[in-house]
């Protein structure tokens, strides 16, 4: 589809819920795609892009931060603790803080001396065993939790369980972070990203739709 494509569907989304579409940042998810697809849209403007895997994102964003300057690197997919040092050197904001023992690595790194990026809470909107997440009833609690350990997050992230309609998800989020006081909501992605917007999302993590499928050969 291509993203300025994508950005034009942001706008008109935005228009139609009566919102700034400064309000909105997309991510472009770029996981598993091949370098040419990347760089296409690189050179086509895009600077926020979204990355699963540590080593992955090491691997290619350096080298192309230097070729184009201004870019905004997001941990979407889930953080093993000891990735976390790493992590918090090579990425703007993570996504995926999702239970005690990571923010307590974060706070770690934070008291030696780390810039920490932007934080937002995963939060396992639907109850779902096998999803990453900090379940609904737990979240103040995970959130006092976090304030004690001098972390900030500056938002809430969910991502629906597969085939539910996801409005409801978004509205519990959305809900949840007013309650918390978070200004910021990262959800909707290829499928959903116009409904996100919608029911209030600051950050949409679009991949596919943008570049293609994946393929993880
Ligand atoms: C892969 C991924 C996306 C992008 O998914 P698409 O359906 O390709 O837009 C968004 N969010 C998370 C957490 C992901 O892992």
């Amino acid at each position: 589809m291509g993203v300025l494509d994508i950005q034009a569907r942001i706008r008109a989304a935005c228009e139609q819920a009566g919102r700034d579409p400064e309000t909105v940042t997309l991510i472009a998810v770029s996981k598993v795609q091949p370098d040419d697809r990347v760089l296409a849209v690189l050179d086509a403007g895009q600077r926020v892009f979204g990355e699963n895997y540590v080593q992955e994102a090491q691997g290619k964003w350096p080298g192309w931060r230097v070729s184009y300057p201004g870019v905004s690197l997001h941990m979407i997919g889930p953080l093993q603790s000891n990735k976390a040092r790493v992590a918090v050197g090579l990425f703007d904001a993570i996504h995926t803080l999702d239970r005690m023992s990571l923010a307590r690595k974060l706070a770690g790194l934070a008291a030696d001396g780390a810039v920490l990026p932007d934080l937002f809470v995963q939060v396992n909107t639907g109850d779902e065993p096998q999803k990453a997440g900090v379940l609904v009833d737990e979240l103040p609690g995970f959130l006092s939790a976090c304030a004690e350990l001098g972390l900030s997050p500056r938002g809430l992230m969910c991502i629906p369980p597969e085939g539910a309609d996801p409005v409801p998800h978004f509205r519990l989020l959305r809900s949840l972070a007013a309650d918390a006081g978070l200004p910021l909501l990262s959800m909707g992605m290829s499928a959903d990203f116009q409904a996100a917007i919608a029911e209030g999302a600051t950050h949409v993590r679009v991949g596919s739709a943008i570049f293609g499928a994946r393929d993880y050969g």
